[in-house]
């Protein structure tokens, strides 16, 4: 089966869901589609306060339904792929969309299997990430739980999903040993693969 949509946008993230939104309120009669197999939407900025304990999961959780506009059409599915030749995407069931204008943003994929052995202990033995609702979680657990020892923190080179967030897990854990008075049992290492502490002059400057 093909439709025809004049925009289609692929993925109802953060980015989709905002475009569709501003478009829609740009413009009431204008023929939009969004492509997103999830119903579930998270605010992922939120998962670095529930790994460092001042939010619970349950509220990063929105119903995808809840955020995208009525008047927009919502196809539950995969985009698997693209042909621009013909102004279209065909989705995994098959169906074929075509388009007038497409955006694409489906996101940043976790490939967790592409560090060798870190799917088979990510969740366990102390190795937690606050970039997965999977993962999120834990990362509080062993927060938590921190009596002595070193905590080891890493960031990956680009692209990950949010510059910040690898440094914002390491300020929250660690106020939250000086607020039991044990901060000066643990060693906190910050592993950084990129060649700066922040992208941002401004801010490096201080973070420094
Ligand atoms: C821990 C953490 C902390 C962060 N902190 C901040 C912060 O403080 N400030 C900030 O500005 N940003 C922050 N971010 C980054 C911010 O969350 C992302 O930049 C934002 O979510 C990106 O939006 P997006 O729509 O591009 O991708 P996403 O929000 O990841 O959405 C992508 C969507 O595409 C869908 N999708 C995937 N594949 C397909 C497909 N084949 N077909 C159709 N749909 C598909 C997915 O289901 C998903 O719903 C943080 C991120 C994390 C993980």
């Amino acid at each position: 089966m093909t439709q025809h949509h004049t925009v289609l946008i692929i993925g109802g993230g953060a980015a989709g869901v905002s475009i569709a939104n501003n478009m829609r309120r740009q413009d009431a009669t204008i023929d939009i589609a969004i492509v997103e197999p999830s119903e579930k939407h998270y605010y992922q900025p939120g998962f670095t306060i529930v790994g460092g304990g001042a939010y619970t999961l349950k509220q990063t959780l929105r119903n995808e339904a809840d955020l995208i506009p009525a008047s927009v059409k919502w196809h539950k599915e995969y985009a698997d792929s693209f042909l621009p030749e013909e102004n279209a995407v065909v989705l995994r069931s098959g169906d074929k969309l075509t388009y007038e204008y497409l955006v694409v943003c489906p996101g940043i994929q976790l490939d967790w299997h592409k560090i060798q052995g870190l799917a088979e202990t990510l969740g366990k033995n102390g190795v937690c990430s606050n970039y997965s609702p999977d993962t999120v979680e834990y990362t509080w657990e062993c927060v938590k739980n921190l009596e002595s020892g070193t905590a080891l923190f890493t960031q990956p080179p680009m692209p990950i999903k949010c510059a910040g967030a690898p440094q914002k897990i390491v300020y929250l854990t660690a106020d939250r040993l000086r607020k039991k008075g044990i901060l000066d049992k643990l060693n906190l290492e910050f592993c950084n693969a990129g060649g700066v502490l922040f992208g941002v002059p401004f801010f490096c400057a201080s973070l420094g």
